[in-house]
């Protein structure tokens, strides 16, 4: 139904219950789609005597400020708006093993992006504790994850391991994923249409997990997940409230976590100079669990 709606008029639907979910309102009233249209239209415009419904609210390529940015939800794929609201399936199991099946089974073999047909071996899902304090993001798998069907197991994954140890804990300990679940041919960065396409999975698995603090690895989760386009000395350095965009919550006592962001392992293999850097973000959310810093950097 929602597909005979203008483009541009979905964006701003898509967006306004976005906002409308970041404020914890998560319960609609549907009306025929005659009625809903216009009444959605003139309560943008009501609601906002601002609000351009022409603009999409996707990142536009500048460069926000930290504080704007983190308040503006994730891009919006082509999609049904009314999906991005509806309770998920896992959201009614209690096991997070099961629920995260249940993400894995909605996946199937997916072929939603253009990546599917780009030389993928398979999908590469998510590892680790699914009720994790600490989860990591990445970007997406590189070959040796493509062939292992496991995120950061190649060179990157062995200093991420490092990192992980640093901290004084263990790889099992953590849970890890990717914006993107199949290998960007030559390991190129993946598209934003690709980000947005698979990253309602990612969205998915966060709130099954519910960590305290998720780091984003490197520039495009960070962007991704943060909905914003920033240098990397600009996103680094500080905590932003995160919410997994378009789940709600089934537990009153997770509305979201911390997100902080550092170097991608794999930029690190390639300027160690950055090592220091990085070990200072983890320390940063190593205060913020309550860990106590080993002695020893990643060095
Ligand atoms: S990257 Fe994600 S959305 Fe694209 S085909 Fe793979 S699983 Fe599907």
């Amino acid at each position: 139904m929602p597909s005979a709606l203008d483009p541009e008029l979905r964006r701003a639907l898509a967006a306004r219950i976005r906002y409308y979910n970041e404020l914890g309102i998560y319960d609609f009233y549907r009306r025929p789609l005659s009625d809903c249209a216009g009444a959605f239209a003139s309560a943008i415009a009501v609601d906002d005597p601002e609000a351009d419904i022409s603009q999409p609210t996707l990142e536009t390529g500048e460069e926000m400020s930290p504080r704007k940015a983190a308040a503006v939800a994730p891009p919006v794929a082509e999609e049904n708006i009314f999906d991005a609201i509806a309770p998920k399936p896992e959201q009614s199991v209690g096991d997070p093993v099961q629920a995260l099946k249940i993400i894995r089974e909605d996946l199937g073999d997916c072929t939603r992006c253009a990546l599917h047909k780009q030389g993928r071996k398979q999908i590469v899902f998510g590892v680790g504790n699914p009720t994790a304090e600490l989860m990591f993001v990445g970007e997406g798998p590189g070959a040796d994850e493509d062939e292992k069907g496991e995120p950061f197991v190649g060179r990157a994954g062995q200093l991420l391991n490092n990192m992980i140890k640093a901290m004084g804990i263990e790889r099992e300990q953590v849970y890890i994923a990717n914006i993107v679940k199949c290998r960007p041919p030559g390991n190129r960065q993946p598209e934003r249409d690709e980000c947005a396409t698979c990253s309602p999975f990612l969205m998915r698995q966060i709130a099954v997990v519910k960590p305290k603090v998720l780091v984003a690895l490197g520039a495009t989760a960070a962007k991704t997940l943060l909905a914003m386009s920033a240098s990397m000395m600009q996103l680094r350095g500080r905590f932003y409230d995160f919410k997994p965009a378009g789940v709600r919550s089934n537990d009153p006592n997770w509305d979201g976590c911390k997100l902080a962001v550092t170097y991608h392992p794999a930029f690190l293999l390639r300027d160690p100079r950055q090592k220091g850097e990085a070990w200072k973000d983890l320390q940063m959310v190593m205060k913020e669990l309550g860990m106590k810093a080993p002695a020893k950097s990643t060095e």
